[in-house]
């Protein structure tokens, strides 16, 4: 195990102060943007250790390794958020475990997840993903279609729509960052315009926090600079090396 959960502590510490000092530098209120842990191939331990260090959201992108650390988790009070790619027959467990799926970019899957829901819990907190890069085809829908999905999820029983997440392809340099998450706040701004209350932008990684917090991201995904590198499991060697999907 290459895990260093000596270190769990300082790098999560630099990860709020990372948060921090953009919220400051960038015109943010103090506390606007939350913190998602991102634990996808770490083990419970890993995630004991950090919220034991305060940190109660996290995030999972593989449903069997997910189920599994929850089952080990059960002690703790933690928010579970999906934000992984997910497949129409793979919606029931991530319906009746999660507080927030963030990857949702179509209806079929967004009717699933409301069919699904349980009664007894919360409507499941939704953001569409958005596909704003060029060069990221794989997921997220195209802004053209964002306009009517929206309306659809909306209207959906068993969600709350609360925003819109994207994973931009990677760039160098905090201007060139910022491009792709401005054009995701502004096709926020258009929803909110049209009548709607979006609250949550979910936006920015360990690489580019900074940028994405100063176009205002509400919630950053944070897994490698609180957790170390990943180790990626041979079936999603080329997933967890995007660190998307
Ligand atoms: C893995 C992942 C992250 C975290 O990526 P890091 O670069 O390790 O911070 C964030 N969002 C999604 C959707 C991911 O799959």
């Amino acid at each position: 195990m290459t895990h260093n959960l000596d270190n769990l502590h300082a790098r999560l510490v630099a990860v709020r102060d990372a948060i921090a000092a953009a919220e400051r530098n960038h015109g943010r209120t103090p506390g606007a943007v939350a913190l998602l842990a991102v634990s996808k191939t770490q083990p419970a331990q890993a995630i004991r250790a950090a919220a034991a260090d305060g940190q109660r959201l996290f995030g999972e992108n593989y449903l069997q390794e997910a189920l599994a650390k929850m089952a080990e988790l059960t002690d703790l009070d933690l928010e579970w958020h999906f934000i992984g790619p997910l497949q129409s027959n793979k919606t029931r467990p991530v319906a009746e475990h999660f507080a927030w799926v963030h990857g949702v970019d179509r209806l079929k899957l967004a009717e699933r997840l409301s069919a699904q829901r349980p009664a007894a819990l919360p409507p499941l907190n939704v953001c569409l993903q958005v596909n704003i890069s060029a060069e990221d085809s794989k997921s997220g829908c195209r802004l053209d279609e964002l306009p009517a999905l929206a309306r659809a999820v909306a209207a959906l029983p068993g969600l709350r729509l609360r925003g819109l997440m994207a994973i931009p392809a990677p760039a160098e340099g905090l201007e060139q960052q910022r491009l792709p998450f401005h054009r995701l706040r502004q096709a926020l701004e258009v929803l909110n315009a049209d009548g709607m209350a979006l609250d949550t932008l979910s936006m920015g990684m360990s690489d580019d926090l900074e940028a994405a917090i100063a176009e205002g991201a509400t919630l950053v995904r944070v897994g490698s600079a609180i957790f170390g590198a990943r180790q990626a499991k041979p079936e999603n060697l080329s997933r967890s090396r995007r660190g998307a999907e």
